[in-house]
């Protein structure tokens, strides 16, 4: 009994320190557990450095093939309309691809902020250009949210709007049903399939899309079939633009 109590009292001294250790160590690169790189919140200088050269330039690709070559109308290598072009910032691989799936299955929330503002850096200027009025970010469903209790997504877009200075508007387009997560279907077309039709405008915050410009927010677009789904909606109101920006591409 004795020696129980001792243990365990041993145990709330021996948490407490940890908790003490923590605070008084200086938080790591999330990279490589070295050093920060000076008022880095998140990055090592090298992690940085390395991080700076897999994302490349700052023009919009097709979002279904990732080509640059299209005209008005249509990608010159997919056939599909040009309508919808994709701003993204790396491609979801190595490192870019370590950092998305912390932020977006750990918590790590203060990851997504960062990797966010390291693309606007890059972003902010081009895509202000565009005079967007509105930021939507690509919406969970209900179920889903509940499970993970926060949006990816809305994290990215809420930091994005703020950048270019178009109004957020997070609930203007829901998730009319349950979709089976887009990674986990391994034929393009199922993938197409299984988003179809599942998003409508909202009916509580309904707002008027025609003629105006709209960017779509989503953490990674693979075939693009989520963000032409999304857009779908508002596409029916004949806006003058919509764009999708993302983090990354794995297309
Ligand atoms: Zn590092
Ligand atoms: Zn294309």
């Amino acid at each position: 009994m004795l020696k129980q109590v001792i243990n365990q009292s041993g145990l709330i001294v021996r948490g407490i320190f940890d908790d003490f250790k923590q605070l008084l160590s200086p938080p790591l690169c999330i990279g490589c557990d070295g050093n920060l790189a000076n008022n880095d919140p998140v990055f090592c200088e090298s992690c940085l450095e390395s991080l700076k050269s897999k994302c490349p330039g700052i023009h919009p690709v097709c979002p279904f093939c990732g080509g640059y070559d299209f005209d008005n109308k249509s990608c010159r290598s997919c056939g599909r309309s040009s309508k919808i072009r994709l701003y993204y910032w790396g491609r979801y691989e190595d490192d870019v691809m370590g950092y998305i799936l912390k932020f977006k299955f750990q918590g790590v929330l203060e990851l997504g902020v960062r990797l966010t503002d390291e693309a606007l850096n890059r972003f902010a200027d081009p895509l202000r250009k565009n005079n967007y009025d509105f930021v939507i970010p690509v919406p969970l469903h209900g179920s889903r949210q509940r499970r993970r209790e926060y949006n990816q997504s809305e994290i990215i877009a809420r930091r994005v709007a703020k950048a270019i200075r178009a109004e957020y508007l997070p609930d203007s387009i829901f998730r009319v049903r349950s979709t089976r997560q887009q990674a986990k279907i391994d034929s393009e077309a199922k993938r197409w399939e299984n988003v179809k039709n599942a998003f409508r405008l909202s009916g509580e915050r309904y707002i008027e899309f025609t003629a105006r410009r709209v960017l779509i927010v989503d953490d990674i677009v693979t075939t693009g079939a989520t963000v032409y789904e999304v857009s779908r909606p508002i596409r029916e109101q004949k806006p003058e633009m919509v764009d999708i920006f993302s983090l990354a591409y794995a297309g």
